[in-house]
């Protein structure tokens, strides 16, 4: 509700996701006087964030679990009094398949994304030929590149690891992570742990030997399963826990922001369409915590170079066929917590996550969930099948794959077009261009995955991070 004679700082956070809601919390704590308004131009708060409890499913249509890798997210679960309600990942089957001539081998115990930390399970692998586990080893002698500018993952795996691990190990592995193009994907951006490791320890299997990484990582296997959590009653609950911290009347549903201006008082214009009329309203401050792509056009009248270089990062899209079978109809021992597929396998899944393996209550007892991923960078066509063909393309993977019979319980497919912003080479660059564009506006800030990391916890200090530097610049902030 506007405040007509109300001379309290007004903030506003432009994107209901979980960026805009962290954003909009952290403002809140830190400026609990102040006005809030969080736009949000879907009809509720979450963006990708979406679950769902139905006939005694869990249906997480977006992300399904953060990590505690990264502190951010844990510490805002703290905060919101729902540590206790995060639940682990199934202990039993720590494990994730890699698909290999169309059958499923798990991936070596202790190989880390990019790193082998155990030698007899790389041995010991179907996955690689002799060749290809000498290659391997091999890294341990390949000499460290001299630094000279970013490198893509497939430039970077293919040169210290050999081709064939590359192929096999480390971008079915990784790409799943960004649904990303290997050929683009930045190291700089996505994995500057290993560009360090590279370049304080000559490469990533001395770096791993020399502290890099915790014991505890060393026996898990792909992922690091020890650190991956979900809210009890499903991601959504965060956004619920985090909605309800927010003064009343804060978050404005289904008002979509079309334009963002500077006020002659040196404050933010924003104009917006609500119940089909179009508003304007003046803030001190503003976060947008939309994709690049709307922030771009937001900003184009404001500063057309900043406008540009946000327009520059390009996204993918992915859509999610998540689907339940009778237990009874599934041949697979479902001994892990899913697959992913190498892009030299020439399959028409990214990924398939066995749901109601990985975390407990996502499944009645005699059924079980599967989320299958398809689309990405590098076959975005995909998302253009109607639902019926999705339907049967990923039935029929699941044949192939699991030994899955009959027809589903049901199978819902999600489509995210443009969600999944990429870290092409050069990102960390441009980046940082964009923030110090940004810098010269004061009251102005850009949060979200597209800028320092994708996952929730990135997403959340991002959020975090613009409101402290909001309150901090107008000394709002009783810490400031
Ligand atoms: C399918 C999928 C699976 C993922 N899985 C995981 C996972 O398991 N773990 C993990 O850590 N991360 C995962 N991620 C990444 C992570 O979920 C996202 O990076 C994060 O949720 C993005 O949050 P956000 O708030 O930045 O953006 P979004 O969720 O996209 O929210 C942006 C919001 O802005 C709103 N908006 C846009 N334009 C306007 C406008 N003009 N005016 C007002 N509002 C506007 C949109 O409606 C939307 O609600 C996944 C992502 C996807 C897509």
């Amino acid at each position: 509700m506007p405040h007509a004679a109300d001379s309290r700082p007004h903030f506003a956070v432009v994107g209901g996701g979980i960026t805009g809601l962290s954003a909009a919390h952290r403002l809140h704590e830190l400026a609990p006087d102040c006005r809030l308004s969080l736009f949000e131009a879907s009809s509720r708060l979450g963006g990708v964030i979406q679950s769902e409890h139905r006939d005694g499913f869990l249906i997480e249509r977006g992300p399904d679990m953060f990590t505690t890798g990264e502190p951010w997210a844990l510490e805002l679960c703290r905060r919101l009094g729902m540590e206790n309600e995060l639940i682990g990942v199934n202990p039993d089957h720590r494990k994730a398949f890699v698909i290999h001539h169309g059958r499923l081998a798990p991936v070596p115990e202790g190989f880390m994304l990019m790193a082998p930390s155990k030698m007899w399970p790389i041995l010991g692998t179907p996955l690689l030929s002799m060749r290809g586990k000498l290659r391997l080893f091999g890294e341990f002698f390949t000499p460290p590149r001299a630094p000279e500018g970013d490198e893509s993952l497939a430039s970077f795996a293919t040169r210290r690891l050999g081709r064939e691990a590359y192929e096999r190990l480390v971008q079915p592995l990784i790409s799943g992570i960004y649904t990303a193009d290997p050929e683009k994907l930045s190291m700089a951006a996505a994995l500057p742990q290993f560009v360090e490791m590279e370049r304080r320890y000559g490469g990533v299997a001395r770096g791993m030997w020399r502290g890099a990484t915790k014991k505890e990582d060393r026996s898990s296997s792909g992922a690091r399963y020890n650190r991956f959590v979900s809210p009890k009653l499903g991601m959504e609950d965060l956004i619920r826990r985090l909605a309800e911290r927010l003064p009343a009347g804060t978050a404005r549903l289904g008002v979509k922001v079309e334009s963002v201006a500077k006020a002659e008082d040196g404050r933010w214009r924003l104009t917006f369409v609500a119940q089909g009329a179009p508003q304007q309203e003046v803030f001190d401050g503003v976060i947008l915590a939309a994709p690049t792509f709307v922030a771009a056009a937001l900003l184009q009248d404001v500063d057309a170079a900043l406008a540009e270089q946000l327009e520059a990062i390009p996204y993918a899209g992915t859509a999610i066929a998540v689907i339940a079978y009778p237990r009874s109809q599934v041949e697979h021992p479902l001994n892990g917590f899913g697959c992913v597929a190498p892009l030299v396998e020439k399959r028409n899944v990214l990924s398939i996550s066995f749901s109601s393996v990985k975390f407990p209550g996502r499944a009645p007892d005699e059924s079980l969930l599967f989320r299958a991923f398809v689309g990405g960078a590098c076959q975005p066509h995909l998302l253009d099948l109607s639902d019926d063909e999705l339907t049967v393309l990923v039935q029929e993977e699941l044949r192939e794959l699991l030994g899955v019979r009959g027809a589903p319980q049901f199978c819902e497919i999600v489509r995210w077009r443009r969600a999944m912003p990429q870290y092409h080479v050069g990102h960390v660059t441009r980046v940082k261009a964009i923030e110090e564009r940004v810098a010269q506006h004061d009251g102005l800030e850009l949060a979200g995955n597209a800028y320092r990391g994708v996952g929730i916890p990135f997403c959340i200090r991002s959020g975090e991070a613009a409101a402290t530097r909001l309150t901090e610049a107008l000394q709002l902030s009783p810490f400031a």
